[in-house]
């Protein structure tokens, strides 16, 4: 179930009217003068419990977080204006996504806030506040942090469910046996249902009642199989609510008595164009399914985004088990805006499959190698260091600056590309190791292209 945010907006406008105005003044007064307090005795709680100690032991991390937890102090406590409901609102999303890609158990969220309730209360007692002040300061305190971590628990779990979607889509099809087969199967039996209702209808076998699509072949393996496969996607949404479609013009036209023989011959048009919707978007749920099967780029065969996520989310996750090191170079073809113009747009898709071609032969068995779009190339080095790193960064460039590429209709080229690197340094979140890598990719641009950068670090 989805909760929008004018909801949860209206949710939290109403939570601080509840309260008197005094005591959201005096709340957003303590929040503004002990937020390092607060921000203290959370991660000192959090570091001393060995699962959150996990998420939390690198240094960066806790310098870092701990200035962003005072922020978040001050924000969810700040009573804002209108405009301001919707930027905390959003801010929680945000948190809750990130909790969801660093992968923390929500369990240890609520651990934490649990810690900074009792902080709160501890520290609104020393303020020597009047009751009933002090005690409608402690519960809005409270109701505003619940409210906060529930809005992080939806985003967390929204995005957690996208995430490991993707995922089993992936092994589903990768591990099922061919999609093609399986497409030309359930388009006849799609087919099949469509032809017994045209024979029913002619021969005048409506008393009995027409054969539901839901409960067809096709229906059962796409309710079942398919939508659970493509869960998400708006074609699959479709295919399920005209297969209800279908299926209510279909009672309707049962016995053929309550309706005139022109709104039966509506009812049947309709009922054609429906099934030839839902064969339109199968066709298209099934070519992205093939892709998915691959999971590879169509022009180049290198990996596809989609699976950034799931590679780099294992990778963060096995070096945290292991103590190794990875490294992601984000790769992108120097003017190649000069190369379309020159060599026209097939030209340039020649010269990314065979820039694809020697990324893939000049690396490890062990490395990635993605395509993330246009001319843009990433590759994921596993198990390496810094140094080692930056050795196969140079060995690319130069491999790549030094062939001659050639184009089918004739003529050769040359082009170099410009490198980012960046080196995992133990933070569980793959989004800014990726900043990271983009960082020094673009001061590579800015000093002259053709070379590779190392990102200094913060
Ligand atoms: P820079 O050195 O700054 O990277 O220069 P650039 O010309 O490479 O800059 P930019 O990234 O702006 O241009 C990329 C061009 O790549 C623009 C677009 O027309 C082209 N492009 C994007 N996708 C494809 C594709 O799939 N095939 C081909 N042939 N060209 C593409
Ligand atoms: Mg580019
Ligand atoms: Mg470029």
């Amino acid at each position: 179930m989805q909760i929008s945010n004018e909801e949860l907006v209206g949710e939290w406008q109403r939570l601080c009217a509840a309260y008197p105005l005094a005591a959201a003044q005096a709340l957003r007064q303590l929040a503004e003068r002990q937020s390092a307090e607060l921000a203290r005795y959370f991660y000192a709680q959090m570091l001393a419990d060995p699962q959150s100690a996990l998420f939390l032991n690198h240094e960066q991390v806790k310098t870092r977080l701990s200035q962003s937890m005072q922020r978040w102090v001050c924000n969810v406590f700040r009573a804002p204006d209108a405009a301001g409901f919707v930027e905390v609102v959003e801010q929680q999303r945000k948190v809750g996504e990130i909790h969801a890609r660093i992968e923390i158990p929500v369990s240890l969220v609520l651990r934490g806030a649990r810690a900074l309730k009792q902080r709160l209360r501890e520290l609104l007692e020393e303020h020597g506040l009047e009751e009933p002040l002090r005690r409608q300061a402690a519960r809005l305190g409270a109701d505003v942090i619940d409210l906060a971590i529930e809005i992080m628990c939806f985003a967390f779990s929204q995005s957690h469910d996208r995430n490991s979607r993707a995922e089993e889509a992936y092994r589903l099809f990768s591990v099922s046996q061919n999609v093609g087969v399986e497409k030309e199967r359930q388009r006849a039996a799609l087919l099949d249902w469509e032809n017994q209702l045209m024979f029913d209808l002619a021969v005048g076998n409506t008393a009995v009642g027409l054969p539901q699509l839901a409960g067809s072949e096709f229906g059962l393996w796409f309710r079942h199989k398919a939508s659970h496969a493509f869960q998400g996607s708006p074609e699959s949404a479709s295919i399920l609510d005209y297969i209800a479609g279908i299926d209510r013009a279909l009672l309707q036209l049962r016995g053929g008595c309550e309706t005139s023989g022109e709104g039966s011959l509506d009812l049947l048009h309709q009922i054609r164009e429906q099934t030839r919707a839902i064969r339109f978007l199968l066709d298209s749920l099934f070519e992205q399914a093939s892709d998915l099967e691959a999971g590879r780029d169509v022009l180049t065969r290198l990996l596809n985004r989609k699976f950034l996520p799931v590679v780099l989310g294992k990778e963060v996750l096995y070096s945290r088990q292991s103590g190794s090191c990875f490294g992601v170079l984000a790769i992108d073809v120097d003017h190649f805006k000069q190369v379309n113009d020159r060599h026209g747009h097939d030209g340039g898709d020649q010269v990314l499959q065979q820039i694809a071609t020697l990324l893939a032969s000049n690396s490890r068995g062990g490395d990635y190698a993605f395509r993330l779009g246009g001319e843009e190339f990433l590759m994921v080095l596993v198990d390496i260091d810094a140094s080692k790193a930056l050795q196969i960064a140079e060995k690319l460039r130069k491999r790549i600056a030094s062939e001659t590429l050639r184009l089918q209709k004739g003529g050769e080229l040359r082009v170099t590309v410009s490198i980012g690197m960046a080196v995992h340094d133990g933070h569980p979140d793959y989004e800014r190791l990726l900043k990271r890598a983009d960082q020094a990719l673009y001061q590579a641009k800015r000093e002259g292209r053709n070379r590779c950068v190392v990102h200094g670090g913060d």
